[in-house]
């Protein structure tokens, strides 16, 4: 007797924060990889599927991406970001004098 199944797996990638499409805040989302792996006798041999989603931590909407997206959002996270956000938040103090 041959047992197999699959088995789903849930990663969390990165948290970022994004402009929501659901409900337009832009609150921090959370970028989870879903692995659905075909097992044999309860032990997983490979993948048979791989989900990415971000999901918004303000409404919960999620939103699905591709693998491509999500490896782009990943880089933003790990980055740092280096495009124009958050530009003009450190402003070159002026030196104090009495
Ligand atoms: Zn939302």
């Amino acid at each position: 007797m041959i047992i197999f199944g699959t088995k789903g797996y849930l990663y969390q990638l990165a948290i970022l924060t994004l402009v929501c499409t659901q409900c337009g805040n832009p609150a921090a989302h959370t970028l989870r990889k879903r692995v659905t792996k075909f097992t044999l006798f309860f032990v997983p041999l490979f993948p048979v599927s791989t989900k990415y989603a971000t999901q918004c931590t303000f409404c919960g909407a999620e939103n699905k991406v591709t693998a491509e997206q999500a490896e782009q959002l990943q880089a933003q996270a790990v980055g740092g970001g280096q495009g124009g956000q958050g530009y003009g938040q450190s402003h070159p103090r002026q030196p104090y004098q009495s």
